[in-house]
């Protein structure tokens, strides 16, 4: 059947076996959520949009700030004065860009600025960003480039924070549906038949879809002869899965062409409902 992605895939993948590999749409059904990436340094801003795993680069800013070195004396300092107006001038134009980028995309789960040390220290610390995005900031990253390259760096550092962000989330999650259930308030339902038959009746508004769940059903079987056998894999094993059967030989005839006939996998199924009924 096919699967239209929840949003365009970041990468390309072509693969000419028995199946699709829906690895990539499993990463997207699993996080939704969407965060502000943001790389500021003296004289530039750059932002970007993270989704799962996929990027978006939005913008980047430049602001013309002179060097801080040249000769001493009295007008050095006079020089230096202006130099720090238009510092300033520049982390106020790169908080406003933030807002402009950021405040108009609804659900931002949060907000990840990153950096050389001291620019990006003053940005945060200062009053140059609005105070609906100031209470979005999960946390600040040292990075050592800037612009595009330097979002690049600061998606790979904040792995750890937007994974904390989405255990606390998961954990909220799972202590409603504990709630809901013990209260006994019939909004809850459990069960592979019973979250199936609720979807189709547009009744869900959170589907929670436990780890042990995620198993792909398979079938290989031998084209020589006649075997075939059901087997159950974790789903961010199956690609190892799959370079196995390529090894692996018939037990029956030795053929050394045994494959992947069928696969049944719930999460994507459950996916593709609940695009159709617009979870
Ligand atoms: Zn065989």
């Amino acid at each position: 059947f096919p699967v239209t992605p929840v949003q365009p895939l970041s990468r390309k993948m072509y693969v000419c076996d028995s199946r699709f590999h829906t690895e990539h749409l499993r990463d997207q059904l699993e996080v939704k959520d969407q965060f502000g990436l943001m790389v500021v340094d003296r004289e530039s801003a750059a932002y970007a949009l993270l989704r799962g795993n996929h990027m978006t680069f939005l913008r980047n800013l430049h602001s013309f700030v002179p060097g801080k070195h040249g000769k001493g004396g009295q007008s050095q300092r006079r020089i230096q004065r202006g130099t720090e107006i238009l510092a300033k001038d520049h982390l106020r134009r790169a908080g406003e860009m933030a807002s402009k980028l950021f405040l108009e995309i609804p659900d931002l789960k949060g907000i990840v600025v990153g950096g050389p040390s001291l620019a990006k220290d003053n940005f945060v610390r200062g009053d140059f960003i609005d105070f609906r995005l100031r209470d979005k900031i999960m946390g600040t990253v040292d990075t050592g480039y800037t612009g595009e390259q330097g979002i690049r760096e600061l998606m790979e550092k904040s792995t750890e924070i937007l994974k904390d962000v989405r255990y606390l989330e998961e954990k909220k999650l799972v202590q409603i549906f504990l709630s809901e259930l013990g209260k006994d308030t019939g909004l809850v339902v459990y069960g592979q038949k019973e979250v199936m038959k609720a979807m189709e009746l547009g009744a869900v508004k959170t589907l929670l879809i436990s780890e042990e769940l995620d198993v792909i059903q398979t079938k290989v079987a031998c084209p020589q002869c006649n075997y075939e056998k059901q087997e159950a894999v974790k789903a961010r094993e199956f690609v190892e899965f799959e370079d196995e059967i390529i090894k692996r030989n018939c037990p029956e005839c030795g053929s050394s062409k045994l494959s992947i006939e069928d696969t049944q996998d719930f999460v994507v199924e459950l996916g593709k409902r609940s695009n159709e009924t617009g979870l």
